[in-house]
C-alpha cells in the first residue's frame, strides 16, 4: 500500500491537521516582537474555555512531564505532605516527581483499570493523621488504563475536607472533555500539546486558579526554567514568554483554537464521547474484553485486554498489515493490553478504520470471521448521533 498512508492511533502523539501544519510553516517571528505578543495573547485567551478557566493559559516549551514537574515545584516543597492518587503509570509518575523533591507523599493506590471514587478519596483523607496536606494531586485521564477520573467530584471532596491545593494532570484529555476549574475546585491544571490538542509534541500548558497563583507566588522550592512566576510576569508585562518558546507550535495552537471554535466546543466534547462509544461497541462485538467499565471509560483512549489472544501480537499485526499504530500496556499492564487513542484530530470514520482492521486481524489469529460485525455496531451508535 502507499507508504505515506499511515494511521496514528496512539494516545499521544496524535495526528496533526493539515491546516495546523500549514500554520506552523509560516515565516518565523521573533518572540520579542509585537506580532508574537498578539499571537501569545490570542492563544492564552482562546484556550480559556478548553481549560475551563477565566485566567490566561500559559505555554511552556517542554513536554507534558515538565508540566507535571512545574505543578509540583510551584506548589509544594521538601517536607510538605501531599496526597497523590495513583491509578496507573501516570499517577505513579506524578508521585515519583513529588517524592524526588522530598515531599512526603501519601499514595492513594487504586486498582489499575478503575477510577478513583469520591468515597475512596474521602475515606483516605479521613484516615490520614499528622501534618496537614498541602496538595492533592490527581490524574484526570489515566492514559495507561483508559480511565477518566470523576475530577469534579474529587475536587469537591478535597475542598470540603482540606485546605489543600487540588492539582490535576489533564495531559491526555484537556481538549476533549469538559472541565470547569472553578466548579471542579482545580487550582493547577496542566496538559501538553501532543494529545487532544492536535499539535506536535513540544509544548506544555498550565492554567491556575487565584488560590493556585497565590501558592505559586509563595512556594519556596528552588526552580528556574519551570518557575511559573516568570511566565506570569513575562505575560503580564510584555505579552511574551521568559525564554525563547517553540514559536511555530504556538502558531499551530492558534489554528487549533480556530478549529475548536469552528466545530464548537460542545461539539468537540460530544465527538469524543461518540468516538468512545463507537469504539467500545465495536470491540465488544468482537468478543474482546475491555479493561474498563462504561462508567469509568475515557473519551480519548480505549484499553482492550484480549485475554485469549496476545495483545502485543495484535498490535504488531495492525502495524505490519495496515500501517496502524496503536499503543501497548505500560508497567503492570505491559504485554496484557493494547490501547487505542481517539483524541484530537479523530473522526468516526477513523474508528471504523481501526475496527475494520481488527476484524481482519482477529481472523489471522484463528477467530471465526466476523466481517462487518464491529463496524455495524459502531455505525449503529454513530447513527444515533447524525
Ligand atoms: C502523555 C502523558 C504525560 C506525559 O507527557 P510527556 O509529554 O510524554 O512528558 C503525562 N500525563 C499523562 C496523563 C499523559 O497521558
Amino acid at each position: 500500500m502507499f507508504l505515506d498512508q499511515t494511521y496514528l492511533f496512539t494516545p499521544g502523539p496524535t495526528p496533526i491537521p493539515n491546516r495546523v501544519n500549514a500554520a506552523m510553516a509560516q515565516p518565523m517571528i521573533g518572540h520579542r516582537s509585537p506580532d508574537f505578543s498578539v499571537l501569545i495573547e490570542d492563544v492564552a485567551t482562546r484556550l480559556k474555555p478548553v481549560f475551563g478557566t477565566k485566567h490566561p493559559v500559559y505555554a511552556l516549551t517542554s513536554s507534558g512531564t515538565s508540566a507535571l514537574e512545574a505543578a509540583v515545584v510551584n506548589s509544594v516543597t521538601e517536607g510538605d505532605h501531599a496526597v497523590v492518587i495513583v491509578a496507573g503509570s501516570f499517577g505513579d509518575r506524578l508521585a515519583s516527581i513529588a517524592e524526588n523533591y522530598g515531599v512526603n507523599v501519601e499514595r492513594l493506590n487504586i486498582e489499575w483499570g478503575k477510577s478513583c471514587s469520591p468515597e475512596q478519596l474521602e475515606e483516605f483523607l479521613n484516615g490520614l493523621s499528622g501534618a496537614p496536606i498541602k496538595a492533592v494531586f490527581a490524574t484526570f485521564n489515566e492514559t495507561s488504563t483508559g480511565v477518566l477520573n470523576p475530577i469534579g467530584a474529587l475536587g469537591e471532596v478535597v475542598r470540603r475536607l482540606t485546605d489543600a491545593l487540588f492539582i490535576v494532570d489533564g495531559v491526555s484529555c484537556i481538549g476533549g472533555v469538559p472541565v470547569d476549574m472553578e466548579a471542579d475546585h482545580i487550582d493547577i491544571l496542566v496538559t501538553s500539546s501532543q494529545k487532544a490538542l492536535m499539535l506536535p509534541p513540544g509544548l506544555a500548558f498550565v492554567a491556575f486558579s487565584d488560590k493556585g497563583l497565590d501558592a505559586i507566588k509563595n512556594c519556596p522550592t528552588k526552580r528556574f526554567y519551570l518557575d511559573l512566576n516568570r511566565y506570569v510576569k513575562a505575560y503580564n508585562e510584555q505579552k511574551s514568554t521568559p525564554f525563547t518558546p517553540a514559536v511555530s507550535l504556538i502558531a499551530g495552537a492558534r489554528e487549533v483554537c480556530a478549529m475548536i471554535e469552528e466545530e464548537g466546543w460542545e461539539n468537540v466534547i460530544r465527538r469524543h464521547n461518540l468516538l468512545r462509544d463507537m469504539m467500545r461497541a465495536g470491540i465488544r462485538e468482537l468478543g474482546l474484553p475491555l479493561l474498563t467499565s462504561d462508567a469509568d471509560a475515557s473519551p480519548t483512549v480505549t484499553a482492550v485486554k484480549p485475554d485469549a489472544l496476545s495483545a502485543p501480537d495484535i498490535q504488531k499485526a495492525l502495524k505490519k498489515d495496515f500501517s496502524i499504530t496503536i499503543a501497548g500496556g505500560q508497567k503492570d499492564l505491559k504485554g496484557k493490553i493494547f490501547r487505542i487513542g481517539h483524541m484530537g484530530y479523530c473522526t468516526p470514520f477513523d474508528v471504523i478504520k481501526v475496527l475494520t482492521a481488527l476484524e481482519l486481524t482477529l481472523v489471522k489469529f484463528g477467530q471465526e470471521p466476523r466481517f462487518g460485525a464491529a463496524v455495524r455496531k459502531a455505525e449503529e451508535v454513530w447513527s444515533q448521533n447524525v
